[in-house]
């Protein structure tokens, strides 16, 4: 079982053929009301924990406990995960599971937005502090922390500038002082950096992006090293948390081809990245395996190759010249989220976020997803979009 590689793990990985009956994909299990035989057996399954017993449709049936259990199989050292209607309600989840009134929270300032606001928004509310940190400061985090840090949360590469994040000396410092760790690990995924093995207490993901796959659910994940599962139940209970089989069934589904498409998702955007760094009307890559991307050592160090998601920061130009690039684009879709089979590009404004560091760019920026379509065709179609931002800068 140990020697098992990722590719294998994720084909075999959550199949019991107790849930799937011995069919390949697990099937749909949609339930509220569980029946029982007896008063008795009611009474013995409203044990605490009924992670894999089928006990209320909100506590998941054989479809959720399947995909939850390949995502624990893909963290070497993960207790147990839990799945969420979405990856901010994972986020959301795995923050309250842990803060409690007059607890102070540490978050990098490249945090993905919604991350920020729930600490700006229903954390404070709730008592609780938040320090924003330079995603750059490593092993310095330790003079950010108090008697009062309970959590730091990592987010690497950083959402929209890609900064990575120095994990395990992060990591050494809140487990000096017993802080909990957690990880937005959504750009890598387990198959990219397997944080729990690097001592992260709780890695999350938005199911939403390369779980899935193809851009059609809303779904979330948090997977709890050994020992840290068990207050992430309880707070799950209580907050009634719970992902719809359906969605859990393609969350499944999409799983079983992640590692082939992050390859390909991986190669392309490398492939354009480099292209684009040609160009004279980009000023900069923001793409962690590019040396000049802050953290790159550490990507080149921790991580085990690049996802499809990168930004890039244009020679020049306004609002304007940037709508001239993407609004003309052909095979790049305008939207948000990322991680399905089809290109996106997104006009980002990283500056307006920050409050810790100071974020400067020499023009605008555009956050491409790049997807599985021919990257010739994608090279091509950016071509004469940077003919457009030519002309309309004038
Ligand atoms: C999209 C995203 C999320 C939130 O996921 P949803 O499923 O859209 O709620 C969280 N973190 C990162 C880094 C994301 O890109």
């Amino acid at each position: 079982m140990t020697d098992k590689k990722d590719p294998t793990r994720i084909v075999e990985a959550g199949r019991r053929k107790e849930w799937t009956q011995g069919i390949v994909n697990p099937p749909v299990w949609r339930a509220s009301t569980i029946l029982y035989d007896t008063i008795a057996h009611l009474r013995a399954t409203g044990a605490k924990d009924t992670h894999h017993t089928l006990f209320y449709g909100r506590r998941g049936t054989p479809t959720q406990w399947s995909l939850a259990d390949a995502l624990t199989e893909l963290e070497p050292g993960a207790e147990a995960t839990l799945l969420y209607p979405s990856g901010v309600a994972a986020v959301a989840t795995a923050l309250l599971a842990i803060l409690s009134p007059g607890d102070h929270l540490l978050v990098p300032d490249s945090a993905y937005d919604p991350t920020r606001s729930l600490a700006n928004g229903l954390l404070k509310r709730m008592g609780i502090a938040t320090t924003f940190y330079d995603p750059l400061i490593g092993a310095d985090i330790a003079a950010l922390c108090t008697p009062q840090t309970k959590a730091i949360f990592m987010e690497s590469p950083g959402s929209l500038t890609f900064e990575v994040q120095d994990v395990p000396a992060i990591v050494a410092v809140a487990r000096a002082r017993g802080i909990a760790t957690l990880i937005d690990n959504t750009w890598a995924t387990p198959l990219l950096l397997p944080a729990i093995a690097m001592g992260v207490d709780y890695s999350i993901l938005a199911c939403t992006k390369y779980i899935g796959g193809h851009s059609d659910i809303m779904l979330g994940s948090v997977t709890a090293a050994q020992g840290q599962y068990e207050r992430l139940r309880a707070a799950t209970y209580q907050l009634g948390q719970c992902a719809s089989p359906d969605d859990a069934f393609l969350g499944a589904r999409g799983l079983r081809t992640m590692a082939v498409r992050l390859r390909q998702h991986g190669e392309a955007a490398l492939k354009i990245a480099h292209w684009l760094k040609t160009r004279s009307e980009v000023a900069r890559i923001l793409h962690p395996a590019f040396p000049e991307c802050p953290g790159h050592d550490a990507f080149v160090r921790d991580f085990k190759g690049p996802a499809g998601l990168f930004s890039f920061v244009l020679n020049g130009g306004g609002e304007a010249a940037r709508a001239a690039l993407i609004d003309g684009l052909e095979h790049f879709g305008i939207g948000y989220s990322w991680g399905g089979f089809e290109s996106l590009a997104l006009p980002v404004d990283p500056q307006r976020y920050r409050t810790a560091t100071k974020w400067e760019a020499e023009g605008p920026v555009v956050r491409l997803q790049i997807g599985l379509e021919d990257p010739d065709d994608l090279i091509a179609d950016l071509d004469a979009g940077l003919a457009r931002f030519r002309a309309a800068q004038g």
